[in-house]
C-alpha cells in the first residue's frame, strides 16, 4: 500500500528515516499539502496518455500523484542524497517512473522526449527552485523540445511577470519571451505554509501552453530578442538610446528612428510601451534593411 507524502507527518517521517537535511543551494522547499499537489497535477491536465517530465522531485511528493495520473514519468533530481529515498522507498511502488540524478540544465530533453515519447509533445510539471526558473523555462522553449505545456510553481512575482502586458511595472523581456512561445495563465496561488521549510516569498503555479505557431511573425527571432533585451536592460532610457547604445546589435539612430516612424512610434518611446506585435514589426523592418 502506498503512503502519500503530502502532509507534514509523512514528510517528517521520511526526512527523519534518512537523516535528510535541506540544502539551501538547491532551493529545497517541499510541498506538504496533498490538495495543492493534486490541484497542480489536475491543472497540468495530465492523463494516462501523457509522458511527464518532472523537474526536482524532492522526496517524490508530487511524483507519486503524477505516476498515478500519467502514462509515464521521468523525474530529474540534482541532489544525489534524494535518489535512494525516491528509488527504494517513496516511488518503489510505481513501475512507470524513472529517476535521473542530473542537473536538468545539462540534460538532453530533446533526446529524452524521443526515447520516451516518440518526440511527441511532452508535459513538464515542476515545483521549481526559484533561482533557475528563467533558464529552465527559456531553455525548454529555445531548445525546440516537443512541448505541450509547462506547469510550474514559481515565485509569485515571476508568475506575474510572465503574464502581464505593456504599461505595468512587471512587464519586461521575460514577459515577451514567454508570450512569444506560450499562452500563460496563473492557475493557483500557494501560501508559504504549504511548504517545508517555509519560503520567504509567495508562490504561484503558472501554466504555459506552448503555441503551435507563435502569435506574431518574427523573420529574425534573434534580432527581435536582441532588441527586446536591449530595450529592457536600461528600461528608463528611450529606445533610441538603449537599443542604439547596444554595439552588438549595430543599429544606428537614423535607422531605428525611421523604423519606429514606420510603426507609428515616437523616437522617444520606451521599450516598456511596446507590445510583442510591435517588437516583431520593428525587428522585421530592421531585418529587411539588413541591420
Ligand atoms: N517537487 C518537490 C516538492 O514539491 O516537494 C521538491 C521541490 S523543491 C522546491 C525543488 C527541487 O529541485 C529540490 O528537490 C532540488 O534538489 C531540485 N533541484 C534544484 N536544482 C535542480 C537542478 N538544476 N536540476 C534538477 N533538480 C534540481
Amino acid at each position: 500500500n502506498v503512503k502519500h507524502l503530502g502532509n507534514p507527518t509523512n514528510t517528517i517521517e521520511i526526512l527523519d528515516k534518512y537523516g535528510f537535511s535541506f540544502q539551501k543551494k538547491y532551493g529545497q522547499n517541499f510541498l506538504i499539502d496533498e490538495n495543492v499537489v493534486r490541484k497542480i497535477v489536475r491543472e497540468a491536465g495530465v492523463t494516462k496518455d501523457d509522458f511527464v517530465l518532472e523537474i526536482g522531485p524532492g522526496i517524490g511528493t508530487m511524483t507519486q500523484i503524477l505516476c498515478e495520473e500519467a502514462r509515464e514519468v521521468v523525474a530529474v533530481e540534482i541532489d544525489k542524497k534524494l535518489i535512494p529515498i525516491l528509488e527504494n522507498d517513496t516511488l518503489s511502488y510505481y513501475n512507470n517512473v524513472t529517476v535521473i540524478n542530473e542537473d536538468v540544465l545539462k540534460l538532453d530533453i530533446v533526446k529524452l522526449a524521443a526515447e520516451h515519447n516518440n518526440s511527441e509533445p511532452i508535459k513538464v510539471v515542476a515545483n521549481l527552485p526559484y533561482y533557475i526558473t528563467t533558464p529552465i523555462v527559456m531553455g525548454l522553449f529555445e531548445s525546440k523540445v516537443p512541448l505541450d505545456s509547462i506547469t510550474i510553481m514559481v515565485q509569485k512575482e515571476v508568475a506575474d511577470r510572465m503574464q502581464v502586458g505593456p504599461g505595468t511595472k512587471d512587464y519586461g523581456a521575460l514577459s515577451l519571451a514567454v508570450q512569444y512561445y506560450a499562452k500563460p495563465q496563473v492557475v493557483l496561488t500557494v501560501p508559504a505554509s504549504c511548504f517545508m521549510p517555509r519560503p520567504n516569498v509567495d508562490s504561484a503555479v503558472i501554466k504555459l501552453e506552448r503555441y503551435k505557431e507563435p502569435p506574431v511573425k518574427a523573420d529574425n527571432e534573434k534580432l527581435m530578442f536582441g532588441i527586446i533585451r536591449a530595450s529592457f536592460n536600461q528600461r528608463r532610457k528611450t529606445m533610441t538610446n538603449s537599443v542604439c547604445g547596444c554595439a552588438e546589435l549595430g543599429i544606428t539612430k537614423e535607422k531605428l528612428i525611421e523604423a519606429l516612424e514606420e510603426c507609428n512610434l515616437s523616437p522617444t518611446v520606451r521599450g516598456e510601451a511596446l507590445t510583442l506585435e510591435q517588437f516583431a514589426k520593428l525587428s522585421n523592418i530592421l531585418n529587411a534593411r539588413g541591420t
